[in-house]
């Protein structure tokens, strides 16, 4: 086969729901592309009947590539995973639930085509999303565009079209705890935009509960910035110099002769007061902490059970590592691919 000039990167966690409307939806876009292209399906350690049905594409259509991982290693881990087996000189990512419309591929592509290297699709709109998830993912990146120490957009999700050049620059990229839309605007590039409507989701329901949710929020805040940190040091300092305060207060009144009995009360409100803060301060300090000892620990990224239809990669091999199908750290397979780099 042809190499492809587009890969469509699809990480799928129990969607059988969405799955053949998924697919019918695909292939009037594919056909509509100016020049070949190949979908990445990523099952990312479905449960249900998910990957029968990849495997079904696959055979239906040999565009349809299908890379299985050995369990569920998470959205953003799953899209890497799919970026690492692309081979296309663009390569999309976008959900198998319909929420990203395909339709909207064309646009990106043709702002590609003007020569942009990351192109960006931009939710006006979000259909069918709840109140609370508006509200919260509002606040917290009119946060996290404060904190972060690179320029990260709004309302910009992992929908996105990459070229070659700068994918192989996210790729490089190996740390452990991820945070794909922030890589993607700290690597810089030629970025551009592409507004779309954010549709409600086809079919099922969401897989990012809350708890993922915060987690992905965490490694925003904490992989991009340093600013809780500061803001540590800057609590500190306040509190010392309000309990020097305090200290001067009750020496003077004590020289003026004036009544000055301190209460149990406010004793014991201080100590339990400071000591919560020294114990949140200290979580706060450990979760950078936890993050260097994932990334001293270098395991790889993800590990894939099985791979269909990509040519000579397909049988992995029984130590884990693969050639390109790979999650290695980096140590490996991205010394190889990255000019200029030592190799191993
Ligand atoms: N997904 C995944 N692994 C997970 C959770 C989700 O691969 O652990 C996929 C899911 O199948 C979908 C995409 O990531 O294609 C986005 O998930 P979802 O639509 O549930 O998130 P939401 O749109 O609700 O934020
Ligand atoms: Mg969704």
């Amino acid at each position: 086969m042809e190499t492809p000039r587009y890969s469509i990167v699809i990480p799928v966690y129990n969607e059988e729901e969405t799955f053949p409307d998924l697919v019918k939806r695909l292939h009037e876009v594919l056909d509509l592309l100016d020049g070949p292209a190949e979908v990445v399906l990523v099952d990312d350690g479905s449960k249900d009947s998910s990957y029968q049905l990849m495997l079904q594409a696959n055979q239906a259509d040999p565009r349809f590539k299908v890379l299985q991982l050995s369990r569920n290693f998470g959205h953003q881990v799953a899209i890497t995973a799919g970026m690492d087996a692309a081979t296309g000189q663009a390569v999309i990512i976008m959900d198998a639930d319909l929420q990203d419309p395909p339709q909207v591929i064309l646009e990106m592509a043709a702002k590609w085509q003007e020569g942009y290297e990351v192109v960006n699709a931009v939710r006006q709109h979000r259909e069918g999303e709840t109140r609370f998830k508006k509200a919260s993912a509002s606040l917290y990146y009119k946060l996290l565009r404060r904190m972060a120490e690179v320029d990260q957009p709004v309302d910009v999700g992992d929908f996105r079209l990459v070229d070659r050049k700068a994918l192989d620059a996210f790729l490089s990229m190996r740390e452990s705890n991820r945070y794909v839309r922030g890589m993607f605007s700290w690597i810089g590039f030629r970025q551009a935009a592409v507004p779309y409507t954010r549709a409600s989701r086809h079919a099922g329901a969401s897989k990012y509960p809350l708890r993922k949710m915060i987690g992905l929020a965490a490694n925003g805040m904490l992989g991009f910035s340093t600013a809780p940190l500061r803001f540590a040091i800057g609590a500190g300092l306040i509190m010392a110099v309000a309990s020097v305060g305090y200290g001067l207060l009750a020496i003077a009144l004590k020289l003026a002769g004036l009544p000055y009995v301190p209460g149990y009360a406010s004793l014991l409100v201080t100590i339990t007061f400071l000591s919560g803060v020294q114990l949140m301060v200290i979580g706060m300090v450990g979760q950078y902490v936890a993050r260097v000892y994932d990334e001293a620990k270098g395991r790889p990224l993800y590990l894939v059970r099985e791979a269909k239809g990509f040519g000579s990669h397909d049988e992995p091999r029984s130590d884990g590592s693969r050639s390109q199908v790979n999650g290695g750290n980096g140590q490996r397979a991205h010394r190889e691919r990255i000019p200029g780099m030592p190799s191993a």
